[in-house]
């Protein structure tokens, strides 16, 4: 079972300071072994770099290690903010599209009292590339954003192929963030 898994439900704290795969009960014995497991990934898709000639074939492996990388990093920054700051919640967020931009801006709003330095808006490029990066930013409330973002603007894209109007704004309730 060990061998090959992608431990693909995340890792989960599992004793002293070490994280285990709930799947293959892989144990990394700390944060900077899960880091190396980043690296690795990082290391594959910088082969598959090395090896893209225009061919159909090398962008698709090359897709697929990038992907494999946000993946990782996604689970590793989880387990490093869940060791730093406790993560607020907002209490809504205002997403609005912004045409000429070719953006979302977002608003945040908090419940008071306000956390300190909390992040009160943010802008993301409406492609989905952008958002497949911001999803594994280090700052758990931008990749909050990016999720509900990338969720609006399929939703806006889904309507725009059946030929409907596609809402310009979405407010996101804390029963859905
Ligand atoms: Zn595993």
């Amino acid at each position: 079972m060990a061998e090959g898994c992608l431990h693909l439900e995340g890792l989960r704290v599992g004793g002293g300071s070490g994280y285990v795969c709930p799947v293959c009960g892989k144990r990394f014995e700390d944060l900077e072994g899960v880091r190396s497991w980043v690296r690795e990934a990082e290391r594959v898709r910088d082969e598959a770099y090395s090896l893209v000639e225009g061919d159909e074939f090398g962008e698709l492996a090359l897709r697929e290690s990038q992907r494999e990388v946000y993946r990782r990093r996604k689970v590793m920054y989880e387990l490093e903010n869940a060791a730093r700051v406790p993560f607020v919640r907002p209490e809504m967020v205002l997403v609005m599209y912004d045409e000429e931009r070719g953006a979302y801006e977002c608003r945040v709003f908090y419940k008071e009292p306000r956390p300190t330095n909390a992040m009160e808006s943010f802008v993301i490029g409406a492609s989905q590339e952008t958002m497949q990066e911001l999803r594994s930013d280090p700052n758990p409330i931008v990749r909050l954003l990016a999720e509900k973002v990338e969720e609006f603007h399929q939703l806006r894209g889904r309507l725009a192929g059946d030929g409907a109007p596609a809402p310009e704004r979405r407010v996101f309730y804390s029963n859905e963030l």
